[in-house]
């Protein structure tokens, strides 16, 4: 094998890595406890609402009120992204289906 049949190859290799994790990425067109789900997996918990924040981030650009959000989060016991999914959302089943667009939940 020449160098650039090497070179296709690692490219292919590399293009069906990406296209893996594209399916495991975060939806945040997904309720907060399934974006959790992914996003805690995916980058972890780095003990603050980072990952909760940036969910509603995304919320607000497609016009969604998350307002109180944080606060009600608290109130339960979701102090950081995994708590929320312990103490806020213990019975959400997450919705691991690639091939939907977003699970079946409502958003909060
Ligand atoms: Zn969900
Ligand atoms: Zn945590």
């Amino acid at each position: 094998m020449d160098d650039a049949d090497a070179a296709v190859i690692a490219a292919a290799e590399q293009h069906v890595k990406e296209c893996l994790s594209a399916a495991l990425l975060p939806r945040p067109t997904d309720c907060l406890a399934c974006y959790l789900h992914r996003a805690v997996d995916r980058w972890g918990c780095d003990g603050k609402l980072t990952l909760t924040h940036e969910w509603q981030g995304h919320q607000r650009r497609m016009r969604r009120r998350t307002g109180g959000l944080t606060a009600y989060l608290k109130s339960r016991g979701g102090y950081c992204d995994c708590e929320v999914l312990m103490n806020v959302y213990p019975d959400r089943e997450p919705d691991d289906n690639p091939q939907s667009a977003r699970c079946p939940h409502p958003y909060q």
